[in-house]
């Protein structure tokens, strides 16, 4: 392939400051920014036929099943064209990694590593945009105007799975689940680890990182 194009997965568990760390690449890079939950949530706040179906999944808080969500996330990713792209949110399965590293091979993936107990007091203060999937933190990324999105002006919301002990479950769930994720992507040697306790602290080294990555990829690719 010619195309210069740099395609990357970003990983990182519920409230580990992933929203924004991808928000800045995003802005930084130009990334188009794929997120199959966001996709997801639009489709089932739209009727379409694919939220029908995907919404019985998300309300039991199961995974959609990977037939429909990597229709998505292809959809998505040929859309993109010629951008380059980052997924977040996918794969969560090996299933999934496994169709994507066959048909669109990634060139990183970025995994934040951000410890439990950050976490949880973290969530305490998280607030959401429905919508667009805007994320805002009291304290270190608040909204201009408090409980209103900076964009719109609309509500934010407080999602009720963000309860202390139930973050707790999800954190379990999710490092059980992306165990074979992360180790399939390690046999490619894909995986780069960005740890820290705050994302004042982990974004510089994801920019850094980013910065030098793309060059090489797209010198590569030339
Ligand atoms: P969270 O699990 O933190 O709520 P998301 O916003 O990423 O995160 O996803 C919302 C829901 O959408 C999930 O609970 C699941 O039902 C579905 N979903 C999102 N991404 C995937 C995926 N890669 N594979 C299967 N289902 C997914």
């Amino acid at each position: 392939m010619t195309s210069k194009i740099f395609r990357t997965v970003i990983l990182g568990a519920p409230a580990s400051g992933k929203g924004t760390i991808a928000n800045r690449i995003v802005e930084k890079f130009g990334f188009v920014h794929i997120s199959p939950g966001d996709i997801l949530r639009l489709n089932v706040s739209n009727g379409t036929a694919l939220g029908k179906k995907a919404k019985t999944y998300m309300d039991e808080g199961k995974l959609v099943p990977d037939e429909l969500i990597i229709k998505c996330v292809s959809g998505r990713i040929i859309e993109a064209g010629n951008r380059s792209w980052m997924l977040d949110g996918f794969p969560r399965t090996v299933a999934q990694a496994e169709r994507l590293q066959a048909t669109e091979p990634v060139d990183a993936v970025l995994n934040l590593d951000v410890p439990t107990d950050v976490i949880i007091e973290r969530v305490k203060g998280r607030w959401i945009h429905l919508p667009s999937g805007r994320v805002y933190n009291e304290g270190f990324n608040s909204p201009k105007v408090p409980f209103k999105d900076d964009v719109t002006g609309e509500d934010l919301v407080q999602r009720p799975d963000d309860k202390p002990e139930i973050v707790r479950k999800r954190l379990e769930v999710y490092h059980e689940a992306m165990k074979p994720v992360l180790e399939f992507y390690e046999k490619y040697n894909l995986v780069t680890k960005f740890a820290g306790r705050k994302t004042a602290e982990i974004w510089p080294e994801v920019e850094k990182f980013l910065l030098k990555k793309t060059e090489e990829v797209v010198a590569k690719r030339q």
